[in-house]
């Protein structure tokens, strides 16, 4: 018998799986090969070692912990999800709040009048026209929104702290 053949019969024997004619080749050979012996040796002590190991139940507490980080997660999720929405909702109420005091703003200023009479005749002059009368209004338009959502989202966020600790 081969070494490789003993390794492959060695498991079968802990298990008691070998036929009586395999028995007797495997122990013929482990009473001539020193290294196949001490491989039997090894298994037999880790087989002894796993039997003799006493199975610890769980603690009684983890499923409960484990139960409830989860829940705490989920109720997180919800309020991230949930403070998200309010927050896209209220700068979409805010833009359109100050759509028309925007709208307003670009009638004060005659550019309305000219876009539809057509008084904007080259590019240039459209984009001068644009950049100086739509630059301010936009600029004041997005800092509120901006602020706006920051300040919400601070405020969420306080409320999902709190709701962790
Ligand atoms: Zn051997």
């Amino acid at each position: 018998m081969r070494c490789e053949q003993a390794d492959e019969m060695l498991t079968a024997r802990l298990d008691g799986r070998l036929s009586d004619d395999e028995e007797a080749a495997l122990s013929a050979h482990l009473a001539e090969c020193d290294r196949c012996r001490a491989e039997w040796h090894r298994l037999e002590a880790l087989d002894a070692l796993l039997a003799a190991a006493p199975t610890l139940p769980a603690p009684a507490a983890l499923s409960t912990r484990v139960l409830a980080r989860l829940e705490r997660r989920e109720q997180v999720r919800r309020l991230l999800v949930g403070g998200l929405a309010l927050v896209l909702g209220t700068v979409s109420l805010a833009a359109l709040a100050l759509a028309p005091v925007l709208t307003d703003l670009l009638n004060a200023v005659g550019l309305l009048t000219l876009l539809l009479t057509g008084g904007l005749t080259t590019l240039g002059n459209l984009l001068a026209v644009l950049l100086v009368r739509f630059a301010v209004p936009l600029v004041a338009l997005f800092t509120v929104s901006l602020l706006l959502a920051l300040a919400l989202n601070g405020l969420w966020l306080g409320a999902v702290r709190r709701i962790r600790v």
